[in-house]
């Protein structure tokens, strides 16, 4: 028996990066998989490869932006796994400008996805998991969320977002045994990151003291400690994974 046999698990953005890495632990710890994304050819290739290993996995092309989608999107799971019990928001995305070049719509496409979308989807799959009266939520926050970044307001913003979003869900959601956290990773070697200039990944790399990038097994260790029973007893918490960065 493994920590998520018989689960089912929805994880957004999880076709590349962080959260296909997510979706990859879960389903070797037996969890049912829902691969969320906005690009069908990639969630095929992601829930080929996962469907290699265990057969229940599943691909839903969803654009967390749109409530609609998300509703579709939850109906769908309902359908096929008869439960939600693990919603993992991890989808999201950067425009970096500094903030007298920062066009309202670099602020809001940002703010849309990541703070907005987490919003839409909680809201969607906490009303099965109130019903079911058991859940878990987890939400990819990110260190500039609590040190602030020049050229990142827009991404800050939505990621300290995030953070207060958890800790008052958590207040909300936890007398029906729904345990709301995030994860504040720093730097994690994945597309996202390695977009970059070297200069500004070398000076993160001389702030860290563990001398290393974090890697996606690094952050999808802490989401299955978050999303199994051994942390029933932890909610409203943002967990920093940073190799002592902060
Ligand atoms: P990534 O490689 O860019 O993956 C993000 C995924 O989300 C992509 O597949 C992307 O689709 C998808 N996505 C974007 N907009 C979406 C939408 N509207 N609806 C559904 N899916 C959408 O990013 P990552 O580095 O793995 O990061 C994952 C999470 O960790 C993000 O929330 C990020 O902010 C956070 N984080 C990352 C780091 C790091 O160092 N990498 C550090 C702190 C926090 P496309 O393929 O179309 O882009």
């Amino acid at each position: 028996m493994k920590k998520l046999s018989g689960k089912t698990a929805i994880i957004t953005g999880s076709a590349r990066g962080i959260g296909k890495g997510i979706a990859e632990l879960f389903s070797e710890n037996e969890a049912n998989i829902v691969i969320v994304d906005i690009i069908q050819d990639e969630i095929n290739k992601t829930v080929a490869s996962l469907k290699e290993s265990n057969p229940n996995v599943i691909g839903i092309k969803c654009d967390i932006t749109k409530e609609q989608e998300i509703e579709n999107c939850v109906k769908n799971v309902i359908k096929q796994f008869t439960t939600i019990d693990i919603l993992v928001n991890n989808a999201g995305i950067t425009n970096d400008k500094l903030l007298m070049r920062m066009k309202l719509e670099d602020w809001q496409s940002v703010i849309q996805v990541n703070l907005t979308g987490t919003f839409l989807f909680t809201q969607k799959v906490s009303k099965i998991m109130i019903r079911q009266r058991k859940g878990k939520i987890l939400n990819i926050s990110s260190v500039i969320g609590l040190i602030g970044n020049a050229g990142q307001a827009n991404y800050a913003a939505s990621k300290g977002g995030i953070i207060a979003f958890t800790k008052s869900v958590a207040k909300e959601l936890a007398a029906r045994n729904i345990n709301v956290n995030a994860i504040a990773p720093g730097f994690i070697k994945t597309e996202m990151t390695d977009k970059l200039p070297e200069t500004i990944q070398e000076y993160y790399l001389k702030n860290i003291p563990l001398k290393r990038f974090g890697n996606i097994k690094d952050v999808a260790n802490l989401a299955l400690f978050l999303c199994s029973e051994d942390s029933d007893y932890i909610t409203g918490q943002t967990i920093i994974i940073d190799g002592g960065m902060l």
